[in-house]
Parts: C-alpha cells; structure tokens; sequence
C-alpha cells in the first residue's frame, strides 16, 4: 500500500535510496533480470561477470540463460549444442530438473543454460495459458537453494524478455552502453516495464542502471553518463565497467574475468559492482 502511494507520488525512477531499500522484501533468494532491447549493451557480460564476482564473495549463484543465443552459456565454457536440459524446457514444462543446472566447481558457478531450441520458445508458448509466467513460475522450484538468481535477457522485447521481467523479483538490471544513442530505446524499455507493471506484475521496478563500455578518453562517454544518471535519478550503480579488451577476450576462453584476467580494470569494475550491489541488498562482505 505504501509502496504504491510511493510509486504514484514519485514514479519508478525516483525512489530514494532509503525507500528502495525498505520496499525489498526478504526472500532468500533475490532474482535479477538483465534487460535491455537494445543489442550488445552488456547484458551477458554483465550477467556472467557479476555472478562470478557474487559467487567469489560466497553467495550461491544461478545464472539463466533465457537467450536463444546462448551467449552466456557459450561465454561460461559450456556447448549449447550438447545441454541436456535448457531454459526451454523450463519454460514448456515450468519445471527445472536438478540435472539440467550444471554447476562449474572451479567458479562456485550454476548456469542453466539455453540451447537453440529456445529459439522456438516464442512462437510454441503463444497457445499457452499463463505464457508470461513460465519462468517466474519454475524459478520458484529453486526458492532458497541460491542467493542470486540473475536472468540474462536475450535483446528483444518479445515474450522471452516479458518471462525474464515478471520472474524480476528483486528488479531489472539494465545495463547500458557509453555511446552515442545509449538512451535511444530506454523508453521503449521503459514503456514496457510500464505495461508489465500494469496489467501482469505491479511490483516490477528498476533495481539499478550498469554503465558499461565506458572510454575515459572520450567526452561522450562522459556525457552519456550525465545523462543517464539525469534519466534514471538514484538508480545508477555508481561502479562503472570500462571498456577493456580483457573482458571482450574473456567469452573466447569460455571463462568469466574473474578467471581469466582477474587483476584487469575490467575485472576490478565487476568485483566492485558485485560489492555494490551486495551493500545495497544489505548483505555483509566477509
Ligand atoms: P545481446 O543483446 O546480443 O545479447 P549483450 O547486451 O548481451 O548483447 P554482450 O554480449 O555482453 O552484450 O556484449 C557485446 C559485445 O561487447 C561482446 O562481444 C562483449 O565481449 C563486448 N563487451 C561487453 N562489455 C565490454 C566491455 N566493458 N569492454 C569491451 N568489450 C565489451
Ligand atoms: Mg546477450
């Protein structure tokens, strides 16, 4: 009740700090979305990055692949070819069979990873009922066997994306990109987490904006970082990810930064925004 006066009074993007955090309700397992209809922003980079570094600080992680790209199944080692079990099938059966989690022992990591034929997903759920909360439904199956869930977004706003916010518990992540036209496509997004509030999850909100590709050299990637905080006022992550050839390298060794560069800048600007977005969810770094 006081959390909707709130949003009617401030809107979704003006919740102050101390607000956002009284409105997070204590479940044991906070899920994330990475999303962004935008393509390249950093969602996967992002989404296997600060799960390795959540998983680094002790926190029990999943990372779900809910792209039929695959990208960060490709990018954490794993052949989406040969998955057993994929966000595919969570989505057509609601269900997550402990044997399609594949855990990376060396990262304390768990992917459930997406395979092609997520790529038929859109069209096979259009008869379903209930086809917006596919995911959020099997993710419940998992409740309290992970800190972290961080659902990577595959760009686009189809029916995938809409599974990937509804199943947004804890909020969206939205990472956005240090270029020019960064914000060009945000009130797309934005109009769509409205509808999704609207008709299907009220509750849905921005957790926090991730700059990403960011170039010291260049003004605009200044600028963009002016505006985006003018556009998503104290909601934006104040660690920002460089743009660095390390974390671009990274997905061909199969291995997230952490692993494979971990004392790059790179690396440092996910370790740091994992220790961020720990403090900000009220949990104590060890
Ligand atoms: P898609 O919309 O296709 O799913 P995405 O938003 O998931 O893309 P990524 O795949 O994470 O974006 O990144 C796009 C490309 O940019 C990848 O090749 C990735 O390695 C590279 N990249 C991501 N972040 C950085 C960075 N900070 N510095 C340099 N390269 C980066
Ligand atoms: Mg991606």
């Amino acid at each position: 009740m006081l959390r909707d006066i709130l949003k009617n009074l401030n809107g979704l993007c003006e919740l102050s700090d101390d607000i956002r955090k009284s409105t997070i309700v204590n479940h044991m397992t906070r899920i994330y979305t990475l999303a962004n209809q935008k393509g390249g922003v950093g969602k996967t980079t992002t989404a296997i990055n600060l799960g390795a570094y959540l998983a680094q600080l002790d926190q029990q992680v999943l990372v779900v692949d809910l792209d039929p790209q695959a990208n960060a199944t490709s990018c954490l080692g794993v052949d989406k070819y040969a998955v057993q079990g994929s966000t595919y099938d969570a989505l057509l059966y609601t269900d997550i069979p402990a044997s399609s989690i594949l855990y990376n022992e060396r990262l304390r990591l768990s992917l459930l990873p997406s395979s092609p034929s997520l790529a038929g997903a859109e069209i096979e759920l259009v008869e379903e009922e209930g086809r917006e909360f596919r995911l959020k439904n099997a993710l419940g199956s998992l409740d309290g066997k992970y800190d972290y869930i961080l659902v990577d977004c595959p760009p686009s706003l189809g029916i995938l994306t809409v599974n990937g916010l509804i199943a947004a518990r804890d909020g969206i992540l939205v990472p956005v990109q240090c270029e020019y036209l960064a914000l060009e496509g945000l009130g797309q997004l934005t109009r769509t987490i409205e509808r999704v509030q609207s008709s299907l999850f009220p509750d849905l909100r921005v957790r926090g904006v991730i700059l990403t590709m960011f170039d010291s050299r260049t003004n605009l990637s200044t600028d963009v970082v002016q505006e985006v905080k003018k556009h998503f006022p104290g909601l934006v992550f104040q660690s920002i990810v460089p743009r660095s050839i390390r974390l671009a390298e990274a997905p061909s060794y199969g291995l997230p930064i952490s692993a494979y560069s971990p004392s790059s800048v790179g690396a440092r600007s996910y370790e740091m925004l994992a220790k961020e977005l720990l403090k900000g969810d009220g949990i104590p770094i060890h």
